[in-house]
């Protein structure tokens, strides 16, 4: 089979791969409905995370279950399943408080974008839908296994409640998605933070109450002015830079609460000014399979539909051009069938 690979910067090639095996009794391999390009790889991509091998890429994935090991008694053959980016036992003490991207056992995805994937702690780490569902339903299902999940973190870290004014910083995907949760969680006011016209589009689709197109201190500015000065009762960080991350505090009210999924990439934070934010923090990976089965749930009944964010789908063989697409801002997501 051949699958997606990154050799270095701007090099992400389409090449022959082992098909995968069941290396422990506990793994699952399965065939791969759909798959696509995170955020998060566009990090190796542009060279700012160091690429020291080739690497299989890819850790967004759903399909059907091909084998199974001879431990695993939850998951069948021939199941639809979705699963997290990060696998996990969901039976250790970390994942049964329901944080399994922390799981004492836990085994960080890769390679999903190929047509078969080896998925361990099989049973612990894929949810399973009732049936196969309609190919329609695919891309939105696979939002669950990373960027929706994330999106819905970022919004319940950020203690996003009915009535609410919340603000998003970043409307690549995660952000996005994290409108859409804040929607669904009841909040009032939704302030997403973009200055590129297709994405402020979408993010009124998903809930947006108001866009603000400023950024860094203007942008701070103007979410005080539309706040009576106070700043917002939630904040939602979905960049991971410096900016994004002091934006963001910037623009919580004293006792409010910041969410935060950006993946950090050179953010520092000088403890007085956190100090004097009298801000609550909580972030990190997100634990997206403790939201599986709910978010699941959603999207069977069209309750939401996060799939709308894949505004590009490609054959798996260009792949390539997928992760250029996003890039280039060209595309939001790009959805990849193999
Ligand atoms: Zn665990």
């Amino acid at each position: 089979m051949k699958g997606s690979v990154i050799y270095g910067p701007r090099d992400v090639r389409f090449e022959e791969l082992d098909f995968p095996k069941i290396i422990k009794p506990t793994d699952a391999v399965i065939n791969i409905s759909a798959t696509c390009v995170c955020g998060s790889d566009l990090w190796p991509f542009r060279g700012i995370n160091p690429i020291t091998q080739p690497t299989p890429m890819g850790h967004e994935y759903c399909g059907i279950v091909e084998e199974v090991g001879s431990a695993v008694t939850r998951v069948k053959r021939g199941q639809f399943v979705i699963g997290s980016f990060f696998a996990s036992d969901n039976t250790c003490p970390t994942c049964r408080i329901g944080y399994q991207s922390s799981c004492q056992h836990r085994e960080l995805m890769g390679g999903a974008q190929a047509p078969f994937l080896r998925v361990p702690h099989a049973d612990g780490t894929l949810v399973a839908t009732p049936e196969v569902p309609p190919d329609d339903m695919v891309p939105s299902l696979l939002t669950l296994s990373d960027v929706m999940g994330t999106g819905w973190f970022a919004a319940e870290a950020a203690h996003v409640q009915p009535g609410k004014t919340i603000v998003v910083v970043g409307d690549g995907a995660v952000g996005l998605l994290g409108v859409l949760s804040a929607k669904q969680m009841g909040a009032e006011r939704i302030i997403a933070m973009s200055r590129h016209a297709s994405r402020q589009k979408l993010a009124r689709e998903f809930g947006a109450t108001d866009i603000v197109t400023q950024r860094g201190d203007e942008g701070v500015a103007r979410i005080k002015e539309m706040t009576n000065g106070l700043g917002a009762d939630s904040v939602l960080e979905c960049v991971g830079t410096q900016e994004s991350m002091m934006q963001a505090i910037h623009s919580t009210r004293p006792g409010g609460y910041i969410g935060y999924v950006g993946v950090p990439h050179g953010v520092e934070l000088n403890g007085q000014e956190l100090f004097f934010a009298h801000v609550h923090l909580h972030g990190g990976p997100a634990p997206v399979r403790r939201y599986l089965p709910d978010l699941i749930g959603l999207v069977l009944k069209g309750k939401i539909n996060p799939g709308k964010v894949f505004d590009l789908t490609l054959p798996l063989d260009q792949v390539a051009e997928g992760y250029r697409a996003m890039d280039e801002r060209r595309a939001i997501k790009t959805l990849l069938r193999p």
